[in-house]
């Protein structure tokens, strides 16, 4: 019996899992693998949340007016600057805002010079009660013709990550630093990243998240205001204003060097054992 099509883009999906779980150097393994929803009922206590599909009902927020200030992080990290108003002034710790009025708020922006070769403004996609936020540099390409974050194949890559968590791309949260795509994929330059980021922070505000992992170097230095090398810092948690951040590898630096996938599946664990999600390992 011929195989169906959709046959065959499950088998080529399979095949692309098993591969990918290959490069992380992981041995077989199997997940307990139950519908997303009832799933994603599984990966918090009943006393602190219940799930129902995307749907993430939280305890009321932690007020974020307790959460340390970048100059009490968890590790001492010297800041960027330490004189001039900080970034974080933008953003509203107590946030009833809604990505909504954020991304209303943010309109048509030309608030910096990002914006003349734009085709479209990358706000930011994926569930907005999220527990897990990916926060990454800037949109490329294919982002910047789709108006969604990672769906180049630095995004595909990302999916894979998420998936191998035992979680679906519309079960977290994924934007960048900045909102639109810097010419020829080149770092965002400072002014930009202070132009934009206030709209990061107040997004990180409005979703308020259990743990947000910073993809890469622009990410980690701008939640936590550092000219320091992420490779210090990568897979350790960290405190970015009362948040559980854990700087991590982007995924366009795996796809330019495989061997430190490893590092990044150690690191996702970590996240996943936060979360309250577990990998099984097969019985031998
Ligand atoms: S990168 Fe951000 S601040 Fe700059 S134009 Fe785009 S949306 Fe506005």
């Amino acid at each position: 019996m011929s195989e169906s099509a959709a046959d065959i883009a499950r088998n080529e999906k399979i095949k692309q899992r098993l591969q990918f779980y290959e490069d992380l150097g992981l041995a077989p393994f199997y997940r307990d693998r139950v519908s997303p929803s009832s799933q994603s009922l599984q990966l918090h206590s009943p006393a602190s949340l219940s799930v129902s599909g995307s749907q993430v009902m939280k305890q009321p927020p932690l007020p974020k007016s307790a959460a340390m200030p970048p100059a009490t992080l968890s590790r001492s990290i010297a800041p960027l600057s330490s004189s001039g108003p900080s970034l974080f002034d933008a953003a509203n710790k107590l946030s009833t805002e809604t990505l909504l009025q954020i991304r209303d708020d943010l309109g048509e922006c030309t608030r910096c010079k990002l914006h003349n070769a734009r085709h479209t403004i990358v706000f930011g996609d994926g569930n907005p009660k999220a527990q897990l936020i990916f926060v990454g540099e800037g949109p490329g390409a294919d982002e910047d013709a789709q108006g969604l974050p990672f769906v180049g194949r630095a995004g595909k890559l990302l999916t894979q990550m998420i998936e191998a968590m035992g979680l679906e791309r519309r079960d977290v949260y994924i934007c960048n630093v900045v909102k639109c795509r810097p010419p020829g994929n080149r770092q965002p330059e400072p002014d930009e990243v202070a132009a934009c980021s206030p709209f990061l922070f107040r997004q990180l505000d409005s979703i308020n998240p259990k743990v947000i992992v910073c993809l890469g170097a622009t990410a980690f230095q701008t939640l936590l205001q550092t000219n320091r090398s992420i490779s210090h810092y990568r897979g350790q948690w960290l405190d970015y204003r009362g948040y559980k951040m854990l700087p991590t590898y982007h995924p366009a630096y795996l796809l330019r060097n495989p061997a430190a996938k490893a590092d990044v599946w150690k690191d996702l664990q970590k996240v996943m054992a936060e979360l309250g999600l577990e990998i099984k390992k097969k019985a031998k």
